[in-house]
């Protein structure tokens, strides 16, 4: 057996296309979509990052700005910048890229952002909205992972999911998402004792560790669903995922690969978010 590998860059193309069409929809009504992006400090990871969602934006027609402030920024001066974001009506989106420098709490910034305007979902409102399974902004990679299944008209319901890793930003959502769809969901992470007793009997296995390889062939079940969040830097500087994709790809029947998996889809859905915003409208909603 050999898995269907789930091609990210593709689908998060389909979607982009679509997108555009949509976005000059709503500029012919008059709403330009504009998604501001606050970036503190000089980490070079971050400034990528923010470029590719900057660039992203501008191919569909959505303008971006970045306010790019200088690591020695304070917590107060920050919270002041996006006070005015989130009182200026002509931005749809605020995201602030993270990590923040150790001086700042992450969370106070996270919860001055305007909900409406969360286009990360990173809010404790859009958070507690989906928990209750209410209309919401998504958190960008897990809406990408629910995306991806969806895609492959993968059903959901039933299904047993792992969950590797725990993370506000991974882990945790898209076990309450797949929760959301009927999955039922087991969660572990780095103190879960006998991980492989759980790997072996995921229908879905979704793995967001952030180290290289750590799911070969034997933690597997036939057939299984394995999706590959974790992005991580060889010493020759390739980028490769935390599941063994060759030799796992022999045994799963989806798989996801890194890079052009889970990753293109992260940005795609920072853009579905800011064209939600733009309609006044949540992510699942419209
Ligand atoms: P994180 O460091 O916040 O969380 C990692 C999680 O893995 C933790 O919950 C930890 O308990 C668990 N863990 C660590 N070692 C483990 C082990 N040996 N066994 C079981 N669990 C273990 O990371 P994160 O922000 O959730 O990101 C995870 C990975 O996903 C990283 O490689 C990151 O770069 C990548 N990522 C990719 C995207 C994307 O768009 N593709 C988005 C976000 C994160």
């Amino acid at each position: 057996m050999s898995a269907e590998v789930i091609n990210g860059k593709e689908l998060a193309q389909d979607l982009r296309d679509k997108m555009k069409v949509e976005v000059e929809a709503l500029q012919a009504k008059g709403v330009h979509p504009h998604l501001t992006v606050v970036l503190v400090g000089d980490d070079p990871a971050s400034k990528s990052y923010v470029s590719g969602k900057e660039k992203a934006s501008s191919e569909i027609g959505i303008s971006s700005e970045i306010i790019h402030l200088p690591k020695e920024t304070s917590e107060e001066e920050l919270l002041d910048v996006i006070d005015d974001l989130n009182n200026n009506s002509n931005v749809h989106g605020i995201l602030v890229q993270l990590p923040l420098p150790h001086h700042i709490k992450e969370q106070s910034v996270i919860e001055a952002i305007d909900p409406k305007k969360d286009v990360d979902g990173f809010h404790p409102v859009n958070i507690g909205r989906m928990m209750t399974n209410q209309e919401t902004f998504l958190p960008c990679t897990p809406y990408g992972i629910l995306t991806m299944l969806k895609s492959c008209h993968i059903d959901l319901e039933g299904k047993h999911a792992v969950i590797i890793g725990r993370s506000n930003i991974v882990g945790k959502p898209v076990g309450q998402m797949l929760l959301n769809e009927n999955a039922t969901v087991t969660y572990c992470h780095s103190r879960t004792k006998y991980l492989k007793t759980y790997t072996t009997k995921a229908d879905i296995l979704i793995v967001a560790i952030g180290q290289p390889h750590v799911i070969k062939e034997d933690d597997i079940k036939e057939g299984a669903i394995v999706i590959d969040v974790g992005i991580n830097r060889l010493e020759d500087g390739t980028l490769t995922g935390d599941v063994d994709f060759s030799r796992v790809k022999q045994k799963a029947s989806y798989i996801t690969p890194v890079p052009h998996g889970v990753g293109p889809m992260t940005i795609t859905m920072l853009l579905q978010n800011t064209i939600q915003t733009a309609k006044g409208l949540t992510a699942s909603e419209g």
